[in-house]
């Protein structure tokens, strides 16, 4: 999609620091972390949100590159927490569906 950052980052016009990848998927390091270990999962096709999630195959291989994602990060052990910002309330400020994975050290808060 014309002018979204995260399909910039899929064809290669954004540079970003990948941390794994499949055929319909890619993780990559935030530009901006919250946490010590700040990444990024999202799909290669443009999804605007959680809500856009209609084809089975696609939610698997989203679940499947955040598990794949945390086992690369070596966070399994220690633990980590996944958000998906969505909408006004959600603060999402990047309109191409993701899933922030954030660990590193421990998370508070909810
Ligand atoms: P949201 O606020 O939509 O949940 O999250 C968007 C995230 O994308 C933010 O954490 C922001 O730092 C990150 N981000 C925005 N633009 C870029 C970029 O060009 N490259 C990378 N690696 N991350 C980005
Ligand atoms: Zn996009």
């Amino acid at each position: 999609m014309a002018g979204c950052v995260f399909c910039q980052i899929v064809s290669g016009e954004r540079e970003a620091e990948k941390v794994y990848e499949d055929k319909s998927t890619l993780a990559f390091y935030d530009i901006k972390p919250v946490a010590p270990i700040h990444v990024l999962v999202i799909p290669k096709i443009h999804l605007a949100s959680i809500l856009e999630i209609k084809d089975k195959d696609l939610a698997y291989e989203l679940f499947n590159a955040l598990q794949k994602t945390v086992r690369v990060l070596n966070l399994e052990d220690r633990g980590f927490r996944v958000i998906t910002n969505t909408g006004k309330d959600g603060n999402q400020t990047v309109f191409h569906l993701h899933f922030h994975i954030l660990g590193g050290k421990s998370l508070t808060g909810f």
